[in-house]
């Protein structure tokens, strides 16, 4: 039988996801207190779900504008936000070239968390790891950080430590469109508000089968972990980071 033939709750597809889980925790080195799903909708419909899951009902949350993406993800936090999102600097001006100096920042210290993209696919910014190019993490303590990664997730370095959750369109850099990848720290799982749709319930997805609470893209699932299991046999992440710094 094909892929496409099973059903997502047999034995043989579960197996099949929990493999292609597996491989991406190893690739990307995830310690075991991070969660790994992999969601439909793309990276935007986790813009949603991120306010749903993440945002403390009277606190709001800090976002960067730093092109396209996070703009969208601004605007989608305008319209679903009780208190409106803190805009903590933009590029817009510069088209997108240039970002303010983290210290003048407009910070909600009290936000809920704080959102980035890690590189604007579209516009170009790209928060690297050298001390003046790398994202402030220092200016927000214990605030969760929250990260776009989708174009360049597996091919540079996580620290993980400094993340509470990450989320990526896995047709960029991953795997097939149809599958989003989403990393979130356990204990920032459990905190959703009462009206969250189920298709963006972190905790339903977490408690149901093999994490997925209802049918999965199952084909994109099966071409994501062989992608996975083919990076991490070519060399893994050392490998993808080298052919990286080597292109750019
Ligand atoms: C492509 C992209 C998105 C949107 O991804 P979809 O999976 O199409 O929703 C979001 N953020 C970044 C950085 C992207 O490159």
């Amino acid at each position: 039988m094909s892929v496409m033939e099973l059903s997502h709750r047999s034995p043989e597809f579960a197996k099949m996801a929990d493999k292609a889980k597996d491989d991406l925790r190893e690739f990307l080195e995830i310690p075991q207190n991070y969660k790994i799903f992999f969601f439909q909708g793309g990276a935007s419909l986790q813009y949603a779900a991120i306010i749903k899951n993440m945002l403390i009902p009277g606190r709001g949350a800090n976002y960067l504008n730093t092109g396209l993406w996070s703009n969208q993800c601004l605007t989608e936090a305008k319209k679903m936000s009780d208190v409106p999102p803190t805009e903590m600097a933009s590029g817009a001006k510069s088209k997108f070239t240039h970002i303010a100096k983290p210290k003048d920042w407009n910070i909600n210290k009290d936000g809920s968390y704080v959102h980035y993209c890690q590189n604007e696919t579209v516009h170009g910014f790209q928060f690297q790891d050298e001390a003046d190019a790398c994202f402030p993490f220092e200016l927000f303590g214990n605030m969760p950080v929250v990260c776009d990664m989708s174009s360049d997730i597996g091919s540079r370095r996580v620290d993980w430590t400094k993340f509470g959750m990450v989320y990526a369109g896995a047709q960029k850099n991953l795997g097939a469109a149809g599958v989003t990848v989403v990393i979130v720290r356990e204990d920032l799982i459990g905190k959703q508000h009462k009206d969250t749709p189920f298709l963006l319930d972190w905790q339903l997805f977490d408690k149901s089968p093999n994490g997925f609470f209802n049918t999965p893209a199952t084909y994109p699932v099966y071409v994501t972990g062989l992608n996975i299991a083919h990076m991490i046999k070519n060399g893994g992440l050392s490998h993808y980071c080298l052919l990286a710094e080597q292109r750019s």
